[in-house]
């Protein structure tokens, strides 16, 4: 008979040897890490990516996604997302993903918690306005901002500056980078493919923010449950949930809507991706490092599905006047805020004034990236109108 595992067989053992009885053969371990840049002696009984994670957690940056925009302007009501809680989101259900499909969800869930720090105030109206900004300066992205942070601009730490995040999710943050020619990018690319942790919060990003934008719209009546009837994957969920539920309360419907979204779009992932991984006879990182495409992903039926909820966002959400209204306000904040502070850099608090004098326009890019939607509209005021309190 089995002997009965005693307390001590939990917790003596190393994380990485455990990880040896949990883990997919193509999952990534923590005893393969590349890790850091700067060496640290390992944590008593927290992992590498464990304390990835918790450095993210910490950090300056990951609090201010609490007040910045994903589609509506933080102030815009008390409910709708923010960067931080779709973060959270995208953490929950990569980290589900991950643990079905046998993956590292320490580093799965490390990589989803950064996946956005590096996003500017008001959302991708501030990314293209910054970008903008800084044309001629080496330009802005908020993928190569995210790892300006976690490599230079936290200084939490005595010994190193930024995080010292592990190779593997500073690879993640970089690769979801388009400018794969940028400096910053290029000592990533050489590996292959991304890991599959990696692929797993991309297409958890995207099922989130797709699923939750269509709430969010609803709840701030950008649009209505009419509309939401060209839609093939909003019509053919609907048509499921009330055969399901035939009472369903209107409070009820719009959630019940976005949990069977969700569950149809992870549960289908799920599918493909096992099928992709067995069908390619993917055995370790190896397999996954050299396959010509993206393991993680959906099948055909549920990828055109979401194609037309996608256009049906951009066509009816993103460009809708409420919205772009928030978005050129937002936008044109950060351009008068960057030509003010670059035209008068005495402006700038002290600690960011001395690092002008080097490199005065991605240093003024720095200080409006880090920026929340409110403290940019603060400091708007505090510049443009007269007799505020300093
Ligand atoms: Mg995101």
């Amino acid at each position: 008979m089995a002997r009965k595992k005693e307390a001590a067989d939990f917790t003596a053992r190393d994380w990485p040897e455990r990880e040896a009885d949990l883990l997919a053969p193509y999952a990534m371990r923590t005893k393969d890490s590349r890790g850091r840049r700067h060496a640290e002696p390992p944590h008593a009984y927290r992992s590498l990516y464990q304390r990835d994670r918790d450095r993210i957690v910490h950090s300056t940056a990951f609090r201010r996604l609490m007040y910045k925009t994903q589609v509506l302007v933080t102030q815009t009501n008390d409910h709708h997302r923010t960067r931080l809680t779709h973060t959270l989101e995208v953490a929950q259900i990569s980290r589900t993903i991950a643990r079905q499909l046998g993956l590292n969800e320490d580093l799965t869930e490390a990589i989803a918690l950064a996946h956005d720090l590096g996003h500017p105030p008001f959302g991708h109206a501030g990314e293209s306005a910054l970008d903008l900004c800084m044309k001629t300066h080496g330009g802005f992205d908020h993928n190569r901002h995210g790892l300006r942070i976690v490599d230079f601009l936290e200084y939490r730490y005595a010994d190193f500056p930024g995080l010292n995040l592990s190779w593997e999710v500073l690879e993640a943050m970089a690769l979801r980078s388009k400018n794969t020619e940028a400096v910053e990018i290029r000592e990533f690319v050489g590996a292959g493919r991304p890991l599959l942790e990696s692929q797993v919060v991309d297409a958890a990003d995207s099922l989130a923010y797709n699923t939750h934008d269509i709430d969010d719209a609803l709840s701030a009546a950008l649009i209505t449950f009419d509309e939401l009837q060209e839609v093939d994957f909003w019509r053919r969920a609907e048509h499921e949930v009330r055969q399901r539920h035939q009472q369903l309360g209107p409070e009820q419907f719009q959630p019940t809507m976005v949990r069977a979204l969700i569950n149809w779009q992870v549960t289908d992932l799920l599918h493909e991706t096992t099928t992709r991984l067995g069908d390619n006879k993917v055995q370790s990182v190896n397999d996954v490092r050299l396959f010509s495409g993206t393991l993680v992903g959906h099948g055909p039926e549920v990828q055109s599905l979401k194609v037309g909820l996608e256009k049906f966002l951009h066509e009816r959400v993103y460009r809708h006047h409420r919205v772009m209204r928030m978005a050129v306000k937002g936008a044109r904040i950060v351009r008068l805020l960057f030509d003010e502070f670059c035209r008068a850099p005495e402006l700038l608090p002290a600690r960011y004034a001395r690092k002008a004098e080097n490199q005065l326009q991605r240093t003024v890019c720095d200080y409006l990236a880090g920026m929340t939607d409110r403290y940019a509209q603060d400091e708007y005021l505090r510049l443009f109108q007269p007799y505020t309190r300093l």
